[in-house]
């Protein structure tokens, strides 16, 4: 591992501030994926900032109904707080599917969000990777990409996105806030990661120096049935290799509100735009869910081995989907 230096500043702004007056610096948060790849050799910082020990560790309500999650909130917080259990249970639900307990007691809210791909050649300095070393080639096209993208790949990269709470904040229209040297935004998450394109070394749509300061969960969603679920190879401490947030309100039979997320599909949590559209207005029938979920898939690219996401996806969201609709009365 190369040397580097270590800050802790004590605000957001001596952290922005720090990170401009050093090139090559990297936050540092939780650590749980970034001191993975210093030790791997794939990430280089001349220095780190450390902003794990900021303020930004409660979750507020806010005057609109809306909830506010600080950047450094650990996952296990987050996922056993009474207020996410009870309005948005698909977040904690996907936050207790990902990693270990270990890990989710040091990773943060913001870390996760930023965690980048498992891609194995990604993660190995002697393999060709354009996201970790770009105009090298992708070594996972040809190679072994049982687990890589279905949906919105590129020639130069077939990566997909690891976090499961992304997915779920995706389906539940989350928004990230985000604070940089011109101040403060907000982005919708689903708009924050990118599909790999011409440019897979870049994951999101962060600016160079910006700190995610906290993630906002909306009103409009608070209290609306939700869940995740994730299939894996093991029970637990697995990436997914196809994963489902929905959120789902009916009325008189009718869907009312609709959010769907499919998480290991691709290089970013991929919300189901068509599947929305179908159903919403749309009866809440199987034959319904089935046509609309099927709407979406239908854009899937499989790769030579892993077609088998396509009906995977498509069995855990009719599974969801059929949980969240209420039974029809007299049935
Ligand atoms: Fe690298 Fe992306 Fe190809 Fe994996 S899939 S080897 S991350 S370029």
């Amino acid at each position: 591992m190369n040397g580097f230096a270590y800050l802790r500043p004590g605000t957001v702004q001596e952290a922005v501030e720090a990170y401009s007056a050093h090139p090559g610096a990297r936050y540092l948060a939780g650590g749980t994926n970034l001191v993975d790849l210093l030790k791997l050799g794939v990430e280089h910082p001349t220095v780190l900032i450390d902003v794990g020990r900021l303020p930004l560790d409660t979750v507020e309500d806010l005057p609109d109904g809306s909830l506010r999650v600080g950047a450094t909130v650990r996952n296990s917080d987050l996922a056993a707080d009474p207020r996410v259990r009870d309005r948005y249970p698909a977040l904690s639900q996907s936050l207790l599917a990902g990693a270990s307990g270990q890990l989710r007691n040091a990773a943060t809210t913001g870390g996760n969000l930023l965690q980048r791909t498992r891609c194995p050649y990604f993660q190995d300095l002697g393999k060709p990777c354009n996201k970790r070393a770009p105009g090298t080639g992708c070594g996972a096209r040809e190679g072994v990409h049982r687990d890589h993208a279905v949906l919105g790949h590129s020639a130069g990269c077939i990566a997909t996105n690891p976090s499961d709470m992304a997915v779920a904040l995706a389906a539940l229209d989350a928004q990230i806030e985000l604070y940089g040297s011109e101040g403060t935004r907000r982005l919708a998450v689903t708009d924050f990661h990118r599909l790999p394109g011409e440019h897979p070394e870049r994951d999101t749509w962060i600016r160079p120096g910006e700190l995610i300061t906290a993630v906002l969960l909306p009103a409009t969603t608070a209290g609306a049935p939700s869940a995740y679920r994730k299939a894996r190879d093991r029970a637990s401490y697995a990436f997914a290799l196809a994963s489902v947030a929905v959120v789902l309100r009916v009325e008189d039979g009718i869907v009312d509100q609709v959010g769907v997320a499919f998480g290991g599909l691709a290089h970013r949590p991929w919300r189901a735009r068509h599947t929305e559209l179908a159903l919403l207005g749309a009866p809440a029938t199987p034959a319904a869910f089935e046509g609309a979920i099927a709407l979406e898939l239908a854009h899937a690219e499989p790769l030579r081995d892993n077609a088998y996401k396509v009906p995977l996806a498509r069995n855990l969201a009719l599974d969801v989907l059929g949980r969240l609709a209420p039974t029809p009365a007299g049935v």
